[in-house]
């Protein structure tokens, strides 16, 4: 884990942080902490997962009420593992949760106080991102697909001009999320990924026999840097969410029998 992520344990929630987000509620949830059962037990943040819409309901209210954070303005990513990135205005507010997902934007980015931004992951990467200087936020879901499509240097490039983000001051969360330890692929990943980026992506997948160990944490710290965040303001958690299936849902350990974490930011 990286030395500046915080491990949060208050009654049964557990959650992580990061010092360089200080500024700002924020955290990316486990497992524990709600009042789901089964696979989902017990902090599922979706409604797709076969579990109750109640408990989940439930969940985000225990979520909220935590992080002092306004559950009637919580507003959700739409992951299709694509490229939008969706501005947050007064209008908008609520959507996934208390009106209508409207968009279909991996990433959305605001500079409205107390409006929670919440994406998903059970292996997925997701980064929250946080300027102090223009008090803007972001949350970007990117799974291999919207890795290489660079979605996460394009939600740096639509803060920046339609937020007035500084690049030279953004700081980056790179959440719990499968590692290279873990993230095992057949050629066709490696192949895609070197279509779409070409020869700078080669050092971030590994060959192990017949298979490949691909480094999506990297590849998306290298989209950072191309967007001009300061390697210094790139924080990758560390965290691998197939390791610490204890604390995590990964998607691969449960075949996909499972509920779903959170990143969440809130200016
Ligand atoms: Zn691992």
């Amino acid at each position: 884990m990286h030395q500046q992520l915080c491990r949060v344990s208050r009654g049964g929630l557990l959650y992580y942080t990061c010092t360089r987000l200080a500024g700002v509620r924020h955290a990316f949830t486990t497992k524990r902490g709600g009042v789901s059962t089964g696979d989902c037990e017990s902090l599922n943040l979706g409604f797709n997962r076969g579990d109750k819409r109640e408990n989940v309901i439930q969940n985000y209210h225990i979520l909220a009420d935590a992080l002092g954070m306004p559950y009637g303005r919580l507003t959700m990513t739409n992951q299709v593992h694509r490229d939008e990135v969706s501005v947050v205005t007064e209008g908008c507010v609520g959507m996934g949760l208390h009106r209508p997902m409207a968009w279909e934007s991996d990433a959305i980015i605001t500079a409205l106080p107390d409006v929670p931004l919440a994406g998903f992951y059970a292996d997925c990467v997701v980064t929250l991102l946080y300027d102090p200087r223009s008090h803007t936020a972001g949350v970007c879901h990117a799974g291999w697909r919207g890795t290489v499509r660079n979605i996460l240097g394009k939600t740096v490039d639509a803060m920046a001009r339609e937020l007035g983000a500084n690049r030279d001051s953004l700081v980056a969360v790179i959440g719990p999320s499968i590692r290279q330890c873990c993230f095992e692929t057949d050629a066709d990943v490696p192949e895609a990924m070197e279509a779409a980026m070409g020869a700078a992506v080669r050092p971030f997948i590994e060959p192990h026999g017949e298979k490949y160990h691909i480094d999506l944490q990297g590849v998306n710290a290298q989209c950072l840097r191309g967007a001009g965040v300061r390697p210094e303001n790139i924080i990758d958690s560390g965290l691998c969410t197939y390791c610490h299936s204890d604390e995590f849902w990964s998607h691969r350990v449960t075949n996909g029998r499972r509920g779903v974490q959170a990143a969440v930011i809130c200016l």
